[in-house]
């Protein structure tokens, strides 16, 4: 048995932790935000159903695995929402497969989603763990008997020593813990992009389903989604990264006028929110680049094991390069 400390509790880290659990290893794990998740962030306000961050799983058998043997298996079912596109003439329904442009699939294989939300995955992860919420890693270092992790807690700085630190956050976060981290082949291809979500909840009632906006129709919107509900719709709307990064600093009322302002400018035309949240996110892409989370969850160790992980890259573990697979998995 290995102690183990996972920095970062979004799903790949969390995933990571039970799997270990599952295995007998002893597990911590250290979140600098006051909440879980990391990207998965579902939230009900006043009745209005908001996925803040990811919305679907990859229909894997590793993620349905993961749900049955969480007990979460009959709350998933096919996400297969109406998609259409908006064009000159309006919204036109398209069916998957098809491409809005050359080289734009819409698509990415078969979808799950989960009622009552998908931090109803990380919840239950997080159910077994010791995940400590507020304790931010500063770094990671290691040494012939293991590694020590240095971090703040509200009531100031400590260290654990641990026989393998996993960083399971994005590798530009991961490398300011870990400066010598080789880049995973990924994080090279994929630089990090700013990524911005409005969400509005309002009493108008919209078709459900997803629109998806061709980058070349001039609106600053890369397209919206629809959740209707009792108290009318949530509608979770995604800008153009250039857009995202140009509001960045500006205050949320700022996005959401933004936003609204465009909106008339389709056939959703004028709402008036009952609500509205913004999500910046620094080092996202955009969910239409595939599944990652699939393969964060594949690779953290849902149904395998740690030497998975590490061959991905995603655990950043253990300074010294050794290979840590052998010290932590039976
Ligand atoms: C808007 C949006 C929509 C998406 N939609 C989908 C989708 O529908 N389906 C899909 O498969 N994927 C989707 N993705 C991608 C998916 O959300 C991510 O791949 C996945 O959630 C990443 O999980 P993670 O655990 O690797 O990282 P994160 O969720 O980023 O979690 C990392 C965690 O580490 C914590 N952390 C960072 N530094 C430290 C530190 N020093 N100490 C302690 N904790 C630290 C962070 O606070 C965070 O909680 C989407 C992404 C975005 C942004």
């Amino acid at each position: 048995m290995s102690h183990v400390v996972v920095i970062g509790a979004g799903v790949a880290g969390l995933s990571c932790a039970w799997s270990l659990l599952q295995r007998g290893h002893e597990v911590e794990v250290l979140e600098t935000g006051a909440s879980l998740g990391g990207r998965v962030r579902s939230k009900r306000v006043d009745g209005f159903p908001f996925e803040r961050g990811a919305r679907w799983l990859g229909a894997e058998p590793v993620i349905q695995d993961l749900l049955s043997r969480l007990g979460l298996a009959e709350r998933s079912s096919p996400l297969e929402p109406a998609t259409f596109v908006l064009g000159p003439q309006g919204l036109t329904a398209v069916e998957p497969g098809d491409a809005i442009l050359p080289g734009e699939p819409l698509a990415a294989g078969p979808r799950l989603g989960l009622s009552g939300g998908l931090s109803r995955l990380t919840r239950a992860l997080a159910d077994p763990l010791t995940v400590r919420l507020g304790w931010g890693a500063e770094s990671v270092a290691s040494d012939s008997l293991g590694v020590s992790v240095r971090y703040i807690t509200p009531s100031g700085e400590r260290t654990v020593r641990a026989e393998v630190a996993i960083l399971a956050m994005p590798f530009s976060q991961a490398r300011a813990l870990a400066p010598e981290l080789p880049p995973p082949s990924r994080a090279v291809a994929l630089p990090a992009v700013r990524y911005g979500l409005v969400h509005l909840g309002i009493s108008e009632v919209l078709q459900e389903g997803d629109v998806r906006i061709p980058s070349l129709s001039g609106l600053d919107l890369a397209g919206w989604s629809v959740t209707r509900c009792a108290e009318g719709c949530a509608l979770r709307v995604a800008l153009r990264s250039e857009v995202a990064e140009r509001l960045w600093a500006a205050p949320n009322s700022a996005w959401v006028d933004h936003v609204v302002g465009q909106l008339e400018r389709t056939p959703v035309e004028k709402v008036d929110p009952v609500i509205s949240l913004v999500d910046r996110f620094h080092d996202a892409a955009p969910e239409s680049d595939g599944p990652f989370w699939s393969g964060r969850i594949g690779a953290t160790g849902a149904a395998g094991s740690v030497a998975g992980a590490v061959s991905r890259g995603f655990i950043l573990a253990d300074g010294a390069g050794r290979v840590l697979r052998d010290r932590v998995i039976a």
